[in-house]
């Protein structure tokens, strides 16, 4: 019988191993071809910034890399937007004829609706299509209410989830596969940091989490992001690490991956959240203020918060910021200067290395009180108060803020007007205790008319 061949598209599924697809051509013993298609178009009009697209490159070409020394055909195309990438799939579906094609599912709106074509295409050529849920642990039709509707609510989404797969054996590692990442290549860094951040510091995770000066994290969001690692990678460390460490931290861990599965989910069920529109529809109705200075001193760390200054040119200069900083600068662009959560959504996904856009949408939308199980608006973060409590002391602005780095901590997260004009430091730009006020007003109009 003649060896049949299996194409794998790779999309944000950049790695080799605890690969499902590669699993499964290994295990059925295919032929396998690889590919992967550059859409530069598609990644820019989706906002992604250059630090995202230099990582899918370098990704891209290491995951050829390791496909070729395993003696495997490879193939990396520049195809422009979705639309070109489904014209050049159809072209190498037509020249290499495989017996099947597989793909790791995407749950956002236009990535589901370029793979809803390419099962077209499939059916036309006669191609058998295998979909795995890879990017997330289980298929979002399989996790569902008593009432057979999607959920709504992180805990009984989360409950639900363990129901399904915190069994023995269930979140079992996959077989390996067949190439080996390189030995310096992306996939092996970040095997390397999650295995640092188990050995090292998720023992404490719980505790130092949000002390953000710490980096008490793991910093595999951009890894997880274009799937250099994979959720399931993570939980099964995570759970191996049981018997060793603080369960308490392990599991608060494994939570906050389960909240990237729930924001996938959502994207998945209630598409409307990716056409720009608030989850809640009545909070589009919502005016936001129009300023365009406050947006720039925003983005440029120069709106006189020093926590929030901070958190911005961290963010410029690195691509990263701490998560609770994120829902500090988030809450504050949407609270304190009344701005719309669309314009720092769209600023983020620019600028971080690990832009997605469910996690991305759901943060600032749980920050702006517009989202699925979002903080309620009335819970209004007070940005100096938040800064004393998290960076107590102000070594994170230090780093990040150096005109203000001779302050005391006590002064440093608030600093009077004369420090400022000394420290070449802006004055506010805002008042917090009217700001929220103001907030309060907008929200409370909205609910009365
Ligand atoms: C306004 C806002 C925007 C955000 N934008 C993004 C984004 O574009 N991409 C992104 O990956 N995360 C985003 N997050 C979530 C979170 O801030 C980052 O995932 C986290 O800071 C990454 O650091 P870490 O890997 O050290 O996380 P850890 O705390 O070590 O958590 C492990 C992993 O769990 C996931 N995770 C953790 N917290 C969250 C969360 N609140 N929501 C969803 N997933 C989570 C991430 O994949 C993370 O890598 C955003 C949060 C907010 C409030």
């Amino acid at each position: 019988m003649t060896e049949q061949t299996l194409l794998i598209w790779h999309r944000n599924d950049l790695r080799v191993q605890s690969h499902a697809a590669l699993a499964y051509a290994r295990e059925h013993g295919f032929r396998i071809i690889g590919c992967f298609l550059d859409v530069e178009s598609q990644w820019r009009a989706h906002d992604h910034g250059d630090r995202k697209l230099e990582l899918y490159r370098r990704a891209a070409d290491e995951l050829q890399r390791s496909y070729r020394q395993a003696g495997l055909e490879f193939h990396l195309q520049v195809a422009g937007t979705y639309e070109q990438s489904i014209e050049h799939l159809h072209r190498l579906i037509e020249r290499i004829q495989p017996a099947e094609l597989a793909l790791h599912a995407e749950y956002e709106l236009n990535e589901y609706q370029r793979d809803c074509q390419v099962a077209d295409i499939c059916r036309q050529r006669g191609v058998r299509l295998r979909i795995f849920h890879d990017q997330i642990m289980i298929n979002p039709e399989k996790i569902r209410t008593k009432a057979d509707q999607p959920f709504k609510v992180y805990t009984p989404f989360m409950k639900c989830w363990r129901s399904l797969l915190d069994h023995p054996g269930q979140l079992a590692p996959l077989p390996d596969s067949l190439p080996e990442p390189l030995p310096d290549s992306l996939e092996r860094q970040a095997q390397m940091r999650l295995q640092q951040f188990v050995a090292e510091r998720l023992d404490g995770y719980s505790q130092g989490r949000d002390f953000y000066a710490r980096s008490a994290t793991a910093e595999v969001s951009s890894a997880l992001a274009i799937g250099l690692l994979s959720t399931r990678q993570c939980h099964v460390v995570a759970m191996a690490a049981r018997h060793d460490y603080n369960t308490e931290a392990v599991e608060k861990w494994r939570n906050e991956l389960i909240w990237r599965e729930f924001y996938k989910y959502i994207s998945y069920h209630f598409p409307h959240v990716c056409r720009g529109n608030s989850f809640r529809r009545e909070y589009d109705a919502l005016s936001w203020n129009d300023n365009s200075d406050w947006l720039d001193a925003w983005q440029n760390g120069q709106t006189g918060y020093p926590a929030v200054d901070a958190a911005q040119r961290c963010l410029l200069v690195s691509g990263f910021m701490p998560n609770r900083l994120r829902m500090v600068t988030a809450m504050f662009l949407t609270k304190d200067l009344g701005l719309d959560w669309r314009a720092g959504e769209r600023w983020f996904m620019q600028q971080l290395a690990d832009g997605d856009f469910s996690a991305n949408n759901g943060g600032w939308q749980w920050s702006a009180s517009t989202g699925v199980d979002a903080a309620p608006y009335f819970r209004i973060f007070n940005p100096v108060e938040q800064s004393k409590k998290f960076d107590p002391d102000g070594d994170f602005i230090r780093l990040w803020v150096p005109e203000l780095s001779g302050l005391s901590g006590r002064d440093i997260h608030w600093p009077s007007a004369l420090q400022r004009t000394q420290c070449g430091y802006p004055q506010a730009i805002v008042e917090h205790k009217q700001a929220r006020l103001e907030t309060l007003e907008r929200f409370k109009r909205l609910k009365t008319s």
